[in-house]
């Protein structure tokens, strides 16, 4: 496809039907594709040839969708998940294997934490938790001869902290290893990783790329830059794989060994495949994401504002205010705004945040954000419950804090729903 803009890409990437085919591009609804003879089948599951035979290992509306999300990330390829969960534990042990070693920053989506903390642990992957504001000196000293990989999200969810992605993929580039980051909350059209030198880029796409909370799904994107065989780190890509008669990634696919090893080993052997009706809507989600974005964020801004001016909250936390301690980094990474989640303070503690959520009108109550409706949380008592006071604190997790995910809609209608809310305290 031409060398088009971010927000034509979103419209138009992926798919170009030729004469007299679908204008949009259709659910293939189907777990497994017809050949003509067993040789013609053979050759793709020798990888000589490529093409479909199970939805599991591949399916034309998945790729579709992975194909425009590539681009719009500016990799070599990608691949869908079924969750953002999965595209996570994928994007890790593609590389990473029993006895390796890995480095996360610890501003990081909850559930991320927990897939990190337990499960990659339990595969026996030891993983070091690093602060975000790390300076690169501080982070040398982390790195052991078994470190493979480099961890972060772009803009944590729901922390809203930026990560310095040039001054962590330097430091993943000096020690041979590449940089994977999350880039869910900025989306590509606020922020492209890859551009300051991030490696592999994930995303749950059941956030903004969706916008309509009517799927879950992930994918992974490679860059296709990093040189996996510059060192003796990566077997599994440089050296041959016995379950492809001996077929090298590196050797066989150039830059697209990493991705084509996430389709051909993670998804053949796990599954965890996207289910094709969700592709496809998420393609329709994708198709208005660059406006979508730009309503969210400026929204996000006004609300930002309003409450940074109320006399009813404690604090703010977006880092599209000047007053923000990421306010630089932001600039930096996403001149052209960060996302829809806003987190503040009430004044008064947990029993007048309760209040304030019991208030809201036009906000709904839902675990969910980055959805074009406005919604709200209490994480105190909602997703940290089960958190006493003193684990709350080390969460970083105050007790009057209420995250807001603020929608698309006219923002009069939600400054005056939160207007009505802070009245009430
Ligand atoms: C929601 C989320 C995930 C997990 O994605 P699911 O689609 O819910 O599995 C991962 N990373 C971030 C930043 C998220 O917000």
């Amino acid at each position: 496809m031409k060398k088009y803009e971010l927000d034509t890409l979103c419209v138009q990437a992926g798919y170009e039907p030729k004469n007299g085919e679908p204008r949009v591009f259709p659910i293939v609804q189907s777990t497994t594709f017809k050949y003509d003879s067993s040789d013609a089948m053979g050759d793709l599951f020798d990888l000589k040839a490529s093409g479909y035979f199970y939805t599991r290992l591949a399916n034309p509306t998945n790729d579709t969708v992975a194909k425009k999300i590539a681009v719009l990330e500016g990799g070599v390829g990608a691949m869908m998940t079924s969750s953002g969960q999965a595209a996570s534990l994928f994007s890790i042990i593609n590389i990473c294997h029993a006895g390796d070693h890995l480095i996360s920053t610890n501003s990081i989506y909850g559930g991320t934490m927990n897939l990190l903390y337990k499960t990659i642990k339990e595969m026996g992957i030891d993983v070091t938790f690093v602060a975000s504001d790390i300076t690169a000196e501080e982070l040398d000293r982390f790195y052991q001869p078994n470190t493979k990989c480099v961890f972060t999200e772009t803009l944590s969810n729901p922390t809203l902290v930026i990560a310095d992605i040039e001054l962590l993929a330097n430091s993943a580039h000096a020690h041979g290893v590449p940089l994977i980051i999350d880039n869910t909350f900025p989306t590509p059209m606020n922020c492209r990783p890859i551009e300051f030198g991030a490696d592999i880029v994930i995303h749950s796409t059941t956030k903004y790329m969706d916008g309509h909370a009517v799927q879950v799904g992930g994918v992974i994107v490679d860059s296709g830059k990093f040189d996996w065989a510059q060192n003796d780190k990566f077997p599994g890509l440089t050296e041959p794989d016995e379950s492809y008669h001996g077929l090298c990634y590196t050797e066989a696919f150039g830059p697209a060994a990493y991705i084509t090893k996430c389709v051909t080993h993670l998804m053949r052997d796990i599954g965890a495949q996207a289910a094709p009706m969700n592709s496809f809507l998420l393609n329709l989600g994708l198709e208005t994401l660059a406006l979508r974005m730009e309503r969210h964020c400026s929204n996000a801004l006004k609300v930002a504002k309003y409450l940074e001016a109320s006399d009813k909250v404690e604090w703010v936390n977006f880092p599209g205010l000047e007053s923000s301690p990421y306010y630089a980094l932001a600039q930096k990474y996403m001149p052209n705004g960060t996302c829809g989640v806003v987190s503040f303070g009430i004044k008064g503690g947990r029993e007048k945040a309760v209040k304030f959520m019991d208030s809201l009108c036009l906000a709904a109550v839902a675990t969910h954000v980055a959805d074009l409706r406005t919604c709200a949380l209490h994480p105190a008592s909602a997703t940290h419950r089960q958190l006493t006071s003193e684990q709350l604190k080390e969460a970083m997790i105050p007790e009057n804090m209420v995250r807001f995910s603020v929608g698309i809609e006219n923002p009069d209608d939600i400054l005056a729903d939160l207007e009505n809310a802070l009245k009430v305290l």
